[in-house]
């Protein structure tokens, strides 16, 4: 038989404290602002628009706009609400030759009137479904 010391186990007597190592956090590198410009509708200056924005840019030789469905093209944009009140507005105000510095003709509202057209009708279509 062996006597076994209830739970008498004696720790060693070189207590070693862990080795602390001040650990500063590492500063958190600044996060690149990365810039959002605010899409705002050159009619109603609503930002982010209540149905979407339809995206214009200016040609680079400044010739004039063309529509960005795709929202890719670089060069100076301008925005306006999928709405055919805020192309009508935009177009009554001149807001995209205002705000892009270039003539807009009439074929980039009939095209941005036809966008908008088209995506109701999308819009439409995907409720309608049966
Ligand atoms: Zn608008």
């Amino acid at each position: 038989m062996t006597n076994k010391g209830t739970g008498n186990g004696e720790a060693g007597t070189g207590e070693e404290s862990p080795p602390f190592v001040p650990r500063s956090s590492p500063p958190i590198p600044p996060r690149p602002a990365k810039r959002t410009p605010i899409r705002t509708c050159v009619a109603c200056r609503t930002p982010g628009g209540k149905r979407g924005l339809i995206r214009v840019v200016r040609l680079p030789d400044a010739t004039g706009v063309v529509l960005d469905p795709t929202g890719k093209r670089s060069g100076r944009g301008a925005y306006v609400c999928a709405t055919v009140e805020c192309v009508n507005n935009a177009r009554k105000r001149k807001a995209f030759e205002r705000s892009l510095k270039v003539a807009v003709t009439d074929d980039v509202f009939f095209a941005l009137q036809n966008a908008v057209a088209e995506k109701a009708e999308n819009e439409k279509g995907a409720t309608t479904m049966s």
